[in-house]
């Protein structure tokens, strides 16, 4: 059944007519932006620092960091760090919508791909147009919908954890925004071209389809760029902090028509870009071995430690990106602080699915030491005593996440 919820904080009328703001200009005030590693810290068992050596499989970063010519090129913009070099924005434009086959016009870039996926739901969602995701999902456009008072529809995945289309199309009537997530985030599983096709097709006039690509370079699948050359209602997002390595640096992309990606700027304005994720991006693209070596390289752990599994009679999801979905028998957050006391950082936890944990795909070495870490916690050599609710979002020491409610 989907699930709605209203309970998510948005700005007083009165705070509003304090401030002299219209219902646009407040709700962009409240906007706050949720990112994957403020998501991953507010679990974490000892949050704000790692051991030395720890293994940090938690927030599906890529432990190779970035590649080689884009550290050549973070060193040589050095010396240029006091100048906005707008003509870097522009070049790396240009590159991206030559590798996508797409008009300049209708690519833009971000310091991540959460800016625009935040803008998107501020700009398309409201209090009469609601916004409609996968359970479990990525909670960050959740979070977003509840800083415009926008209806948050909840839909459970199919069997085969894939986006249910026709669930979400008959759930919301008043949608404004669906967000598929493909792989998605956590299940690492997709959703296919045909049902994202089915999803543009029938839904309600004036609403948009927003397909997030942030793990789409790990796996096959067709991306979704080809429905925004045709002038679909699509967004497409992109990033450079996952198969690229870059998640600190910060850089992501939106691909759609000149109009919507217009809309996106309703709230908040598009802002200079740090010249150092522009020039390490524009280096990466580059390299046009970096993207079939590291899925290469991913797919070979993921396999290994997958083989692993299976040999032990441990039960996972079977994903088709850098994480996956991890059966814990037990209470989630036992198993997650049990792996932590043996210095290996696993999580997170979805509340729909509160005995499994997010694992994000590391080294073959780390990957080795998570399987010898995991095998002491299943057979009860190591264990963890944990007082708090399983599968809850919130945790005490979250940062930024303050006043953020997440639909249950
Ligand atoms: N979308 C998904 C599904 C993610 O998991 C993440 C981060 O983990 C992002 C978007 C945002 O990434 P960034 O802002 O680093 O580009």
């Amino acid at each position: 059944m989907p699930t709605h919820d209203n309970n998510l904080s948005i700005p007083s009328a009165s705070r509003r007519s304090f401030l002299g703001l219209s219902a646009a200009a407040s709700a962009a005030v409240a906007l706050r932006i949720v990112t994957e590693p403020m998501l991953a810290e507010a679990q974490r068992v000892q949050p704000h620092s790692f051991p030395k050596d720890a293994v940090r499989i938690d927030a599906n970063e890529n432990p190779l960091g970035p590649c080689s010519a884009a550290r050549d090129a973070l060193t040589a913009i050095i010396p240029e760090g006091g100048r906005y070099s707008f003509n870097l924005t522009n070049e790396l434009v240009a590159s991206l919508a030559e590798v996508v086959e797409l008009k300049q016009e209708q690519v833009r870039v971000y310091p991540g791909s959460s800016v625009p996926l935040h803008h998107a739901v501020a700009a398309f969602t409201s209090s009469q147009r609601s916004y409609v995701t996968g359970d479990p999902g990525y909670e960050a456009g959740m979070a977003a919908a509840g800083t415009v008072g926008a209806r948050v529809v909840k839909v459970p995945l199919t069997k085969n954890y894939a986006h249910d289309v026709r669930a979400m199309l008959a759930a919301a009537p008043d949608a404004g925004l669906f967000y598929v997530c493909s792989p998605n985030n956590p299940t690492g599983t997709l959703t296919s071209h045909s049902d994202i096709e089915y999803l543009i097709e029938n839904k309600p006039k004036d609403s948009v389809v927003m397909v997030d690509e942030a793990y789409i370079h790990f796996c096959d699948a067709p991306s979704a760029v080809d429905l925004v050359k045709a002038g679909k209602d699509v967004i497409v997002l992109r990033t450079f902090s996952k198969v690229y390595g870059m998640a600190g640096l910060r850089c992501g992309a939106a691909f759609a028509r000149p109009d919507l990606l217009e809309k996106l700027e309703t709230h908040a304005g598009w802002n200079a870009m740090p010249t150092t994720a522009l020039v390490a991006a524009a280096a990466s693209l580059k390299d046009t071995q970096l993207v079939p070596e590291r899925k290469r390289i991913n797919t070979a752990v993921r396999s290994q430690v997958f083989a692993w599994l299976d040999r032990n009679g441990y039960s996972y999801i079977a994903s088709e990106s850098n994480f996956f979905m991890l059966d814990t028998r037990q209470p989630a957050k036992a198993a997650i602080a049990a792996m932590a006391k043996q210095n290996v950082f696993i999580g997170r936890i979805w509340p729909s699915m509160p005995t499994y944990s997010r694992i994000t795909i590391g080294t073959a070495v780390e990957m080795e030491q998570f399987q010898t870490a995991w095998q002491k916690v299943m057979t009860g050599a190591v264990t963890a005593a944990v007082t708090t609710t399983v599968g809850e979002m919130p945790n005490p020491r979250r940062r930024n996440l303050d006043g953020i409610a997440f639909p249950a």
